[in-house]
């Protein structure tokens, strides 16, 4: 028996080539537009392409999708969704679903995305360093047992691994600290961090001539948290505010995309109780069972993994 659920959702950031204007300089890494186009040709060979309103109508209705459903999802509301994916998307006579942060004008970077630039800018020893340097001995302390926790998790074998490992402090342990001093160290390596943030994002303009181009958008929350780590309060706050940005986007019921896909038990009655159907994991997996619990496949590693789409 089919159900509703059984779908393949792919998971999208950043789709740019170096020196383009959505990468802009910055050094940050992403998918290439070329990678991007090959991967959505293997994909339709395989598979129906479904948009938000087809799986948001069969989990109303309680009925299985037809075919092979795939659902292409793009986090974070970068500008790369603007000025590649949309157009690309609108060619093919796709639709995607946007999962945006609630950003304002006068609200700087989120800290995942200082991270980014700064990590591309610095490399990962001197970024390191520099926040070390920042760092007084109690904070130092903290850093060194969180270290310490992350290593069992990520055994700092590979580069790869131990940038995962700075990332889980920094965002996690040590959020709070970190935040204005990735700031004052983003204005000295990079430059203004409101003036990037105001081209980084999608601004409202951007995102109503993508919904008048046949696209989707859902809910990231507002700074990008790991909901486990945030206590009850602070994420509802966190949901509430996606729900009044989308609520000047399109009508509900939405959609929602876990920051980092970091799970809280609570989340999905908050969810529900602010006008989201379904939310989004970044659990690598094609058959899901709870519509707040629906996996993906991250479509840049699938391609670095150079099998294709399979
Ligand atoms: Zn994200």
């Amino acid at each position: 028996m089919k159900h509703p659920l059984d779908l393949t959702v792919i998971m999208y950031h950043y789709v740019r080539d170096r020196g383009d204007s959505a990468e802009a300089g910055s050094g940050i890494p992403g998918m290439s537009i070329r990678d991007f186009e090959a991967q959505l040709d293997d994909l339709s060979r395989q598979h129906t392409f479904i948009s938000w309103l087809d799986l948001r109508a069969a989990l109303q209705e309680q009925k299985p999708l037809s075919g092979s459903p795939c659902l292409l999802t793009f986090d974070d509301g970068v500008r790369d969704h603007y000025m590649t994916v949309f157009k690309i998307l609108r060619e093919r006579n796709l639709s995607g679903l946007f999962f945006a942060l609630d950003r304002s004008e006068t609200d700087g970077l989120a800290l995942a995305h200082k991270i980014h630039f700064l990590l591309a800018k610095l490399g990962l020893n001197r970024l390191r360093e520099e926040i070390w340097e920042k760092l007084n001995s109690v904070q130092r302390e903290r850093f060194t047992e969180a270290e310490k926790g992350y290593q069992l998790k990520y055994p700092p074998i590979s580069l790869e691994r131990r940038i995962n490992m700075l990332k889980a402090v920094l965002q996690r342990d040590l959020s709070n600290e970190v935040d204005p001093l990735l700031g004052n160290l983003f204005e000295t390596h990079v430059g203004s961090e409101k003036e990037t943030a105001r081209n980084y994002y999608l601004n409202p303009e951007q995102m109503l001539e993508m919904t008048e181009g046949g696209m989707h958008f859902g809910g990231h929350s507002h700074s990008h948290p790991w909901f486990d780590w945030i206590d009850a309060e602070v994420r509802t706050a966190e949901i509430k505010a996606s729900a009044e940005m989308l609520q000047k986007i399109e009508s509900g019921p939405w959609a929602f995309a876990y920051p980092y896909g970091g799970l809280a038990e609570d989340a999905p009655q908050i969810l529900k109780a602010h006008g989201f159907i379904a939310a989004f994991t970044t659990q690598t997996q094609l058959r899901h069972t709870d519509p707040f619990l629906i996996g993906r496949l991250d479509g840049e590693e699938i391609a670095q993994s150079g099998h294709g789409y399979a």
